[in-house]
């Protein structure tokens, strides 16, 4: 019990913004990261989809390759333009990887990503 407090605290305090979100991208746990980078807190994220940080202007084959990707239950790590709960768009780099229970199933995703605009 310990540890998982411990486990718990590492993901709250990490210096990356992550959250954890079902088989769909809805979010169910977002770090305290992810409030700075995204503007979002909890309350304003959670059960809303990760598409909520979409800029709604980068090619639908980009998401379509991702998804291909973490759906094959693969890593994916590339670049996204999102847009800050301020309309302020910035550029991610971002990890997203697939949860998989004892059975090999995808149950949830993890995305972890940072605010990389500054050094562009
Ligand atoms: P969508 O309605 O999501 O559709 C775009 C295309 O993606 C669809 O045509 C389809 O091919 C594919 N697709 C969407 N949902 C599914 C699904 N459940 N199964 C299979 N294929 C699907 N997006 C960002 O823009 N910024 C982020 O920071 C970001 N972080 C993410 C983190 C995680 C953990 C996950 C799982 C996803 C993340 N996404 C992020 C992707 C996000 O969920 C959306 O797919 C994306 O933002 C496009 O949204 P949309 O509403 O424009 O299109």
């Amino acid at each position: 019990p310990k540890m998982l407090a411990l486990f718990a605290e590492t993901v709250e305090q990490a210096p990356v913004a992550i959250s954890i979100t079902d088989e769909n991208a809805n979010i169910l746990y977002v770090n305290k990261a992810f409030t700075r980078v995204t503007g979002y807190t909890p309350e304003e994220s959670i059960g809303r989809n990760e598409s909520m940080l979409s800029d709604k202007k980068t090619p639908n084959s980009v998401y379509e390759e991702l998804w291909s990707c973490i759906k094959s239950q693969q890593v994916w790590h590339g670049y996204l333009l999102n847009r800050h709960k301020d309309g302020r768009r910035y550029l991610a780099d971002l990890t997203i990887a697939p949860i998989l229970n004892d059975r090999r199933q995808t149950t949830h995703y993890i995305g972890m990503h940072r605010d990389i605009t500054e050094m562009y």
